[in-house]
């Protein structure tokens, strides 16, 4: 008995990427862990003023879990903050951007999946957002997008059309046909304009880690034709378009971008 009773504790690291209030002041945290991918655990009386648990379930938080594996939910019994991000909550840019990583993030993870490859980008993704200056959050999280793609096996072709393998332009680019095309390739259908500068600096974007993707400077026009073509491909990924995209719009409208 108590060997089972031993298994159904587990620690693991996790990022928390949102919550939910359920009733008696409990809350419904949904974690990020490398071994255990996506995590629904409940935090009980973690709405309460004096919980030990309240800081360690805020979204935006790294912290080492104890959790107990539950038939359906999982509860977390022990918890310690290992990094807060505080910078990320105290400014409406940084926080946009990374409630909007966070959620891509909990689209893609799957429960008792492992995702180490993603915890770590997901990681990365905040540190670089706390700490850049806000002219490079888009570009930051442009390579988050382009990240979280390869994580989730859907790097899109940029050597060249992912019809026909041919290596030299024009090419446009289709979320549909899985990156570039060619316009023989593409026939009749619709792909989205791409440039050398643009696919060149796609390129250049994923030989870069989060935090040091700010040294490409990407001009303005640049950035928004590879978010454009990055946004296709997740929501055509997703089947839906993530809910926080509708807050960075209103974010770059609000700069006047
Ligand atoms: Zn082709």
């Amino acid at each position: 008995m108590e060997k089972v009773a031993a298994v159904r504790y587990y620690k693991s690291e996790g990022l928390v990427l949102g919550h939910h209030d359920l009733r008696d002041a409990d809350r419904l945290v949904t974690v990020l862990t490398p071994e255990e991918g996506k995590v629904g655990a409940v935090a009980k009386g973690a709405r309460r003023p004096r919980s030990k648990l309240a800081a360690s379930v805020q979204p935006l938080t790294q912290a080492c879990f104890m959790f107990y594996r539950g038939r359906s939910l999982d509860t977390i019994t022990q918890a310690e903050v290992v990094n807060s991000f505080r910078p990320l909550r105290r400014d409406l840019d940084r926080l946009t951007h990374a409630a909007y990583a966070a959620e891509l993030a909990g689209e893609v993870a799957r429960e008792r999946d492992p995702a180490s490859e993603l915890y770590r980008l997901l990681v990365a993704t905040w540190e670089a957002l706390a700490s850049a200056d806000l002219g490079d959050l888009e570009v930051i999280t442009r390579r988050f997008e382009l990240g979280l793609l390869q994580v989730a096996g859907y790097c899109p072709t940029l050597d060249g059309c992912s019809g026909c393998g041919k290596r030299l332009g024009p090419f446009l680019f289709s979320p549909e046909a899985g990156g570039l095309v060619c316009p023989a390739c593409m026939g009749v259908q619709k792909g989205i304009e791409v440039d050398e500068g643009t696919i060149a600096s796609m390129k250049a974007m994923l030989r870069l880690p989060p935090g040091r993707v700010r040294v490409l400077k990407l001009g303005e026009v640049s950035s928004r034709h590879i978010g454009r073509c990055l946004e296709a491909c997740i929501v055509y990924r997703l089947e839906r378009r993530p809910r926080s995209l509708a807050a960075l719009a209103e974010l770059r409208r609000l700069r006047g971008k």
